[in-house]
């Protein structure tokens, strides 16, 4: 039985004020969900000092533990800030930073290796939806980001479609729940139905709380990665206690 996740991506918003949004929110923290804030990289630190069960993340991390890498941040140190989990692949780190699937694993193998939970992002562009390339572009987003090792207790999935990120625009429960299908039966031919069957599969994208309920009821959604939901409290409880 997977457990339903509710994450939290802040992206480049929030201040040490904004933290009182999380306090707000450790009420709806029951035991039935996980919920994950993942705040910028300067506030992980005081994040994970007040987040009692809300598990903290970061948003990227580099490949290598440390050395010559002016402005990263590595997972061991997000790990030593407390985090236990690290969005990787986000469609705005691959559009900003030119990010490929090879980084994305890169990336991820490094989450693992600090002892963090990765949160590999994937999503089609509206060009390759309109194109019918959608599951092409999953499948090979996939394959190449999720590197060899994957576990249902390392890695959560996250389908993101660009189009739908912050845009209002959310594809139909149809297509949300064809791509989650394909990814739980992709997971299942590289690592094996009990692997594959833990993972958990997120659902990103537009998320908010009128339309939580049946995104969640979607078959093999097991969760949501939220934007501009998740930033202030009584925006992201509603979406927590429709899980
Ligand atoms: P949004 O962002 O919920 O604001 O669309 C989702 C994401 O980018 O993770």
């Amino acid at each position: 039985m997977r457990r339903k996740l509710a994450a939290g991506n802040w992206k480049m918003n929030g201040s040490v004020a904004a933290l009182a949004q999380i306090e707000a929110m450790k009420p709806a923290a029951t035991d039935a969900i996980d919920v994950l804030i993942c705040p910028p990289a300067l506030l992980v630190a005081q994040a994970a000092t007040i987040s009692g069960d809300i598990a903290v993340g970061g948003q990227d991390c580099h490949a290598n533990a440390s050395g010559a890498h002016t402005g990263d941040t590595s997972a061991v140190m997000l790990k030593e800030a407390g985090a236990s989990h690290v969005i990787t692949g986000h469609s705005e780190r691959r559009t900003d930073h030119a990010e490929s699937d090879e980084n994305v694993a890169a990336k991820s193998q490094a989450a693992w290796d600090a002892g963090l939970i990765a949160v590999i992002c994937i999503g089609e562009t509206l060009d390759e939806r309109e194109g019918g390339e959608t599951l092409n572009v999953i499948g090979t987003q996939l394959a190449g980001s999720v590197p060899d090792g994957a576990t249902a207790e390392n890695t959560v999935v996250a389908y993101e479609p660009v189009w739908a990120i912050g845009t209002g625009k959310v594809p139909t429960l149809d297509q949300i729940g064809e791509v989650h299908d394909f990814m739980r039966a992709e997971l299942e031919k590289r690592f094996g139905k009990d692997i594959a069957g833990g993972v958990r599969l997120l659902y990103g994208g537009s998320v908010k709380a009128s339309n939580a309920t049946e995104i969640f009821a979607t078959s093999n959604v097991d969760g949501a990665l939220v934007g501009g939901a998740s930033l202030k409290a009584d925006d992201f409880v509603p979406i927590m206690t429709a899980l």
